[in-house]
């Protein structure tokens, strides 16, 4: 049956949820003040990452954490002054960090992870799509062999999840991206991933097929959500919206939303940032990751792009200089060939502390669907969430089992 559904947020989770309900014939407005792909979704590293699901906080939090918090060099950063805010999200965080918990979230984050390439696939078999896909395998470095060794138990995690990767010495490195300096010792392929050489530029396209199409957008802020007794509404500028279901894909912002529907969940952002080297891109042929300086350098249609770093700060514009330094700073390590930087750029991941997305009903209305906290990944699992999203409409069997995504969980 055709219901008329709203989609709070235009980044990679609502577009890719709209694409999905509307083949199911559904009738989608989607609410977004900024426009299509403006948040998280625009400046990422653009990688299909299907081999990261090993969280951020991992056992290594422990060791790594002081040292981190108190290095210029760290691309882990903490601003004090967001401390009392953050305390009872960081508690969990690092709780999360235990042994068995964070084998929970890895597993989790594996299991939708072994469904992405599907859920992208609807989307890819349009030619226009499929033309922003890059299939080279991502490269992660490391630049001394303790550092690799100290990843051992995550690289042998994520085998036993079902990741597959090669290992590489640094002759293989250097064979494979000549532009790299000499520093690496080890490295890891990862196969069968690939990128995006314009994330922001494949949802302009992905919105422009779905409006001719009768998808519409309004350039709104949504205001609330009301769960409702016979229906949700949203209100917009004051005014009441009723519609048949509503999703829930503002990123980091959703947790008031989670929280008018019942569901307090702790949702918080991992800031991360991007410099752009212009006409740099054929410095690399694939996206390569320093795992040690936390970041991808990724060729993009515009240049390259360096991207990463995790700063725990909220939602303050302002930016980190010692952070956007670090990216350039490190990237003219790793690549000496690149010139000056001409562009950066903050984004807010939206993540909760075990790692884990909420893809789930709400508490108070089975009619307002979650689709939020895809952390590093809400590229890689944008095709599955709105498989997902329209599944949990339509009521059909999910592709995996949904219990470990529920905002009740918390
Ligand atoms: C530096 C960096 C690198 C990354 N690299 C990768 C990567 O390589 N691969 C990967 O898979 N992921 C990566 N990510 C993560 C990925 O970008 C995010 O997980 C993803 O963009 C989240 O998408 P989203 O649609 O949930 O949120 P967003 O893209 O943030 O979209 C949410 C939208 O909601 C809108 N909104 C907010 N409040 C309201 C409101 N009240 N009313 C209406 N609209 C509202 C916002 O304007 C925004 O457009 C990276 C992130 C960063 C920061």
């Amino acid at each position: 049956m055709m219901s008329e559904i709203a989609i709070i947020g235009a980044g990679f989770i609502g577009l890719a949820s709209a694409a999905s309900l509307m083949r199911d014939g559904h009738r989608v407005t989607l609410f977004d003040p900024a426009g299509v792909g403006q948040g998280a979704s625009f400046g990422n590293a653009g990688t299909f990452a299907h081999y990261a699901c090993i969280p951020v906080n991992n056992p290594t939090v422990f060791r790594d954490l002081p040292r981190f918090l108190l290095s210029n060099q760290s691309p882990f950063r903490l601003r004090w002054g967001y401390l009392p805010h953050l305390a009872p999200w960081l508690v969990r965080f690092m709780m999360s960090s235990l042994p068995r918990r964070y084998e929970t979230s890895a597993g989790a984050l594996a299991a939708l992870l072994d469904c992405a390439q599907d859920g992208y696939a609807p989307l890819l078999a349009n030619a226009e799509l499929a033309r922003f896909v890059r299939p080279r395998e991502c490269l992660y470095l490391y630049s001394n062999a303790a550092s690799f060794d100290a990843a051992r138990p995550a690289l042998d995690l994520r085998k036993k999840l079902g990741v597959a990767f090669d290992v590489l010495d640094g002759a293989a490195i250097r064979a494979l991206e000549p532009g790299l300096a000499p520093i690496f010792e080890r490295g890891v392929l990862f196969s069968n991933s690939w990128h995006f050489s314009d994330p922001q530029g494949f949802l302009q396209t992905l919105y422009e097929q779905l409006a001719a199409q009768g998808l519409k957008l309004e350039r709104s802020t949504v205001d609330a959500v009301q769960p409702g007794a016979d229906g949700p509404s949203l209100s917009v500028g004051g005014v009441a919206r009723r519609f048949d279901h509503v999703v829930v894909a503002t990123g980091a912002r959703s947790a008031h939303f989670a929280s008018q529907c019942g569901d307090p969940v702790p949702l918080d952002t991992e800031r991360g940032y991007h410099v752009r080297f212009p006409g740099a891109q054929h410095l690399v042929s694939r996206p390569v990751g320093w795992a040690e300086r936390g970041f991808y350098m990724t060729p993009m249609s515009d240049g390259l792009r360096v991207a990463g770093t995790v700063e725990l700060a909220g939602f303050g514009d302002t930016r980190n200089r010692s952070l956007l330094d670090l990216l350039t700073f490190s990237s003219k390590r790793a690549l000496p060939a690149l010139d000056t930087p001409d562009s950066n750029w903050l984004g807010f991941r939206p993540t909760l502390p075990d790692g884990v997305p909420v893809l789930a009903r709400s508490r108070a209305s089975e009619r307002v669907i979650y689709a939020f906290g895809h952390q590093h990944l809400g590229l890689t699992l944008a095709g599955v969430s709105g498989r997902i999203v329209a599944d949990l409409i339509a009521r059909r069997a999910p592709p995996l089992d949904l219990a470990p995504y529920a905002a009740t969980r918390f």
